[in-house]
Protein backbone atom coordinates (compact mmCIF):
# COMPACT_ATOMS: atom_id res chain seq x y z
CA UNK A 1 0.00 0.00 0.00
CA UNK A 2 1.25 2.88 -0.67
CA UNK A 3 1.20 6.38 1.32
CA UNK A 4 1.22 10.20 1.04
CA UNK A 5 2.74 11.91 3.95
CA UNK A 6 2.94 15.86 3.35
CA UNK A 7 4.67 17.35 6.48
CA UNK A 8 7.24 20.32 6.71
CA UNK A 9 8.78 19.32 9.68
CA UNK A 10 12.24 17.89 8.60
CA UNK A 11 12.05 15.42 12.58
CA UNK A 12 8.55 14.35 11.81
CA UNK A 13 8.79 13.84 8.08
CA UNK A 14 11.76 11.67 9.08
CA UNK A 15 10.23 9.80 11.43
CA UNK A 16 7.18 8.95 9.48
CA UNK A 17 8.68 7.99 6.25
CA UNK A 18 11.03 5.91 8.09
CA UNK A 19 8.52 4.00 10.25
CA UNK A 20 6.15 3.70 7.46
CA UNK A 21 8.87 2.10 5.25
CA UNK A 22 9.58 -0.26 7.74
CA UNK A 23 6.08 -1.16 8.35
CA UNK A 24 6.28 -2.36 4.43
CA UNK A 25 4.25 0.80 2.55
CA UNK A 26 5.44 2.68 0.05
CA UNK A 27 6.13 6.14 1.10
CA UNK A 28 6.27 9.69 -0.46
CA UNK A 29 6.66 12.64 1.25
CA UNK A 30 5.98 16.21 0.63
CA UNK A 31 7.32 19.25 1.99
CA UNK A 32 4.81 21.83 1.65
CA UNK A 33 1.02 22.34 0.48
CA UNK A 34 1.49 23.02 -3.28
CA UNK A 35 4.08 19.84 -3.32
CA UNK A 36 1.30 17.77 -1.89
CA UNK A 37 -1.41 18.45 -4.26
CA UNK A 38 1.22 17.92 -6.95
CA UNK A 39 2.34 14.38 -5.35
CA UNK A 40 -1.63 13.74 -4.64
CA UNK A 41 -2.82 14.10 -8.12
CA UNK A 42 0.44 12.62 -9.77
CA UNK A 43 -0.42 8.91 -8.14
CA UNK A 44 -2.94 7.25 -6.37
CA UNK A 45 -2.28 6.60 -3.05
CA UNK A 46 -3.60 4.33 -0.88
CA UNK A 47 -3.75 6.63 2.19
CA UNK A 48 -2.95 10.32 2.59
CA UNK A 49 -1.50 11.49 6.19
CA UNK A 50 -1.76 15.40 6.47
CA UNK A 51 -0.31 17.69 8.38
CA UNK A 52 -2.41 21.13 8.91
CA UNK A 53 -0.15 23.83 8.98
CA UNK A 54 2.14 23.64 5.86
CA UNK A 55 3.78 26.35 3.85
CA UNK A 56 2.61 27.61 0.65
CA UNK A 57 -0.92 25.90 1.28
CA UNK A 58 -2.18 24.97 4.50
CA UNK A 59 -3.65 21.22 4.88
CA UNK A 60 -7.12 21.94 5.16
CA UNK A 61 -7.13 23.77 1.74
CA UNK A 62 -5.32 20.82 -0.03
CA UNK A 63 -7.67 18.37 1.45
CA UNK A 64 -10.41 20.70 0.10
CA UNK A 65 -8.76 21.29 -3.33
CA UNK A 66 -8.63 16.98 -3.29
CA UNK A 67 -12.44 16.23 -2.47
CA UNK A 68 -13.34 19.32 -5.06
CA UNK A 69 -11.49 16.93 -7.61
CA UNK A 70 -13.07 14.20 -6.92
CA UNK A 71 -10.18 12.46 -5.66
CA UNK A 72 -11.39 9.96 -1.93
CA UNK A 73 -8.36 8.82 -1.06
CA UNK A 74 -8.25 7.90 2.91
CA UNK A 75 -7.12 11.37 4.89
CA UNK A 76 -5.65 11.33 7.90
CA UNK A 77 -4.82 14.67 9.66
CA UNK A 78 -2.13 15.93 12.07
CA UNK A 79 -2.74 18.59 14.10
CA UNK A 80 -2.06 20.25 17.13
CA UNK A 81 -3.26 19.36 20.78
CA UNK A 82 -5.43 22.60 21.08
CA UNK A 83 -6.38 22.92 17.63
CA UNK A 84 -10.04 22.22 18.09
CA UNK A 85 -11.07 24.23 14.92
CA UNK A 86 -8.94 22.65 12.84
CA UNK A 87 -10.13 19.01 13.82
CA UNK A 88 -13.82 20.32 12.87
CA UNK A 89 -12.73 22.20 9.72
CA UNK A 90 -10.86 19.28 8.77
CA UNK A 91 -13.13 16.84 9.13
CA UNK A 92 -15.85 18.25 7.96
CA UNK A 93 -14.07 19.17 4.51
CA UNK A 94 -13.33 15.54 4.25
CA UNK A 95 -10.92 14.29 6.37
CA UNK A 96 -11.55 10.42 7.55
CA UNK A 97 -9.75 10.88 10.79
CA UNK A 98 -7.25 13.31 12.89
CA UNK A 99 -4.14 12.03 15.23
CA UNK A 100 -3.16 15.13 17.61
CA UNK A 101 0.44 15.89 17.28
CA UNK A 102 2.76 14.83 19.46
CA UNK A 103 1.61 10.84 18.76
CA UNK A 104 2.87 7.67 19.36
CA UNK A 105 3.91 5.89 16.31
CA UNK A 106 2.26 2.15 16.77
CA UNK A 107 -1.13 4.73 16.95
CA UNK A 108 -0.42 6.38 13.23
CA UNK A 109 0.15 2.67 12.22
CA UNK A 110 -3.06 1.32 13.98
CA UNK A 111 -5.03 4.67 12.16
CA UNK A 112 -3.41 4.08 8.71
CA UNK A 113 -5.01 0.32 9.12
CA UNK A 114 -8.21 1.29 10.02
CA UNK A 115 -7.91 3.77 7.17
CA UNK A 116 -6.95 0.73 4.54
CA UNK A 117 -9.79 -1.43 5.81
CA UNK A 118 -12.79 0.76 4.60
CA UNK A 119 -14.62 0.05 1.40
CA UNK A 120 -14.15 -0.57 -1.37
CA UNK A 121 -11.48 -2.59 0.32
CA UNK A 122 -11.85 -6.14 1.65
CA UNK A 123 -12.60 -5.25 5.38
CA UNK A 124 -10.95 -6.61 9.04
CA UNK A 125 -6.99 -6.92 9.90
CA UNK A 126 -7.33 -10.75 8.42
CA UNK A 127 -7.44 -10.69 4.44
CA UNK A 128 -7.89 -14.95 3.22
CA UNK A 129 -7.54 -16.07 -0.33
CA UNK A 130 -8.45 -19.84 -0.47
CA UNK A 131 -6.01 -21.14 2.33
CA UNK A 132 -3.66 -18.07 2.22
CA UNK A 133 -4.53 -15.89 5.19
CA UNK A 134 -2.42 -12.61 6.03
CA UNK A 135 -3.18 -10.95 9.75
CA UNK A 136 -2.04 -6.92 8.76
CA UNK A 137 -1.78 -6.23 11.84
CA UNK A 138 0.54 -8.79 13.48
CA UNK A 139 2.02 -9.02 9.79
CA UNK A 140 2.14 -12.30 9.43
CA UNK A 141 1.21 -14.65 6.55
CA UNK A 142 0.20 -18.27 6.18
CA UNK A 143 -0.84 -20.96 3.57
CA UNK A 144 -2.69 -24.12 5.07
CA UNK A 145 -1.60 -23.63 8.37
CA UNK A 146 2.12 -22.82 7.43
CA UNK A 147 3.99 -19.97 8.04
CA UNK A 148 5.59 -17.82 5.34
CA UNK A 149 8.15 -15.45 5.94
CA UNK A 150 7.75 -12.17 3.74
CA UNK A 151 10.23 -9.27 3.39
CA UNK A 152 8.27 -6.07 4.25
CA UNK A 153 8.39 -5.20 -0.09
CA UNK A 154 7.20 -9.04 -0.51
CA UNK A 155 4.47 -8.18 2.43
CA UNK A 156 2.92 -5.30 0.71
CA UNK A 157 2.63 -6.84 -2.63
CA UNK A 158 0.90 -9.29 -1.49
CA UNK A 159 -1.22 -7.47 0.82
CA UNK A 160 -2.25 -5.69 -2.19
CA UNK A 161 -2.90 -8.59 -4.42
CA UNK A 162 -5.20 -9.77 -1.42
CA UNK A 163 -7.08 -6.88 -0.91
CA UNK A 164 -8.07 -6.92 -4.76
CA UNK A 165 -8.58 -11.01 -5.45
CA UNK A 166 -9.48 -12.15 -8.53
CA UNK A 167 -9.13 -8.27 -10.20
CA UNK A 168 -6.54 -8.38 -12.92
CA UNK A 169 -4.29 -5.73 -11.72
CA UNK A 170 -1.92 -4.68 -14.50
CA UNK A 171 2.05 -3.91 -13.33
CA UNK A 172 1.71 0.01 -13.63
CA UNK A 173 -1.04 -0.74 -11.21
CA UNK A 174 0.76 -2.74 -8.85
CA UNK A 175 3.97 -0.62 -9.39
CA UNK A 176 2.11 2.36 -8.27
CA UNK A 177 0.22 1.15 -4.92
CA UNK A 178 3.22 -0.75 -3.63
CA UNK A 179 6.47 1.59 -4.52
CA UNK A 180 7.14 4.92 -4.17
CA UNK A 181 8.67 7.56 -6.85
CA UNK A 182 11.84 6.26 -6.34
CA UNK A 183 11.53 2.80 -7.40
CA UNK A 184 8.47 2.67 -9.79
CA UNK A 185 10.36 3.48 -13.02
CA UNK A 186 12.46 0.19 -12.35
CA UNK A 187 10.44 -1.58 -15.54
CA UNK A 188 10.80 -5.03 -14.35
CA UNK A 189 10.49 -4.86 -10.30
CA UNK A 190 6.77 -6.18 -10.17
CA UNK A 191 7.82 -8.95 -12.62
CA UNK A 192 11.10 -10.02 -10.08
CA UNK A 193 9.04 -9.46 -6.75
CA UNK A 194 6.11 -11.54 -8.25
CA UNK A 195 8.52 -14.24 -9.11
CA UNK A 196 9.61 -14.03 -5.21
CA UNK A 197 6.00 -13.77 -4.20
CA UNK A 198 5.66 -17.23 -6.28
CA UNK A 199 8.23 -19.12 -4.69
CA UNK A 200 7.02 -18.35 -1.05
CA UNK A 201 3.72 -18.51 -1.42
CA UNK A 202 2.68 -21.03 -4.79
CA UNK A 203 5.86 -23.38 -4.17
CA UNK A 204 5.29 -26.76 -3.19
CA UNK A 205 1.35 -26.34 -3.29
CA UNK A 206 -0.97 -27.80 -5.61
CA UNK A 207 -3.25 -24.89 -6.79
CA UNK A 208 -1.30 -22.06 -8.06
CA UNK A 209 -2.77 -18.27 -6.64
CA UNK A 210 -0.43 -16.32 -8.70
CA UNK A 211 -1.79 -15.80 -12.04
CA UNK A 212 0.12 -14.34 -15.32
CA UNK A 213 -2.72 -12.69 -17.74
CA UNK A 214 -0.34 -11.84 -20.52
CA UNK A 215 -0.11 -8.83 -21.82
CA UNK A 216 -1.73 -7.48 -18.96
CA UNK A 217 -0.51 -7.97 -15.45
CA UNK A 218 -1.21 -10.21 -12.95
CA UNK A 219 -4.16 -11.73 -10.62
CA UNK A 220 -4.65 -13.46 -7.27
CA UNK A 221 -7.43 -16.11 -7.24
CA UNK A 222 -8.00 -19.80 -6.55
CA UNK A 223 -8.57 -20.20 -10.40
CA UNK A 224 -7.13 -18.00 -12.96
CA UNK A 225 -10.14 -16.46 -14.89
CA UNK A 226 -10.37 -16.00 -18.77
CA UNK A 227 -9.08 -12.11 -19.22
CA1 LIG B 1 3.61 21.76 10.13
Amino acid sequence: MRILAVEDEPGIAQFVRQGLSEAGYAVDVARDGEEGLDYALAAEYDAIVLDVLLPRMDGLSLLRELRDRGIKTPVLLLTARDAVDDRVQGLDAGADDYLVKPFAFPELLARIRALLRRPPLQAGTVLHVGDLEMDTARREVRRAGRTIELSPREFALLEYLMRHPRQILSRTQIAEHVWNFDFYNESNVVDVYIGYLRRKVDHGFDQPLIHTVRGVGYQLSLAAEDA
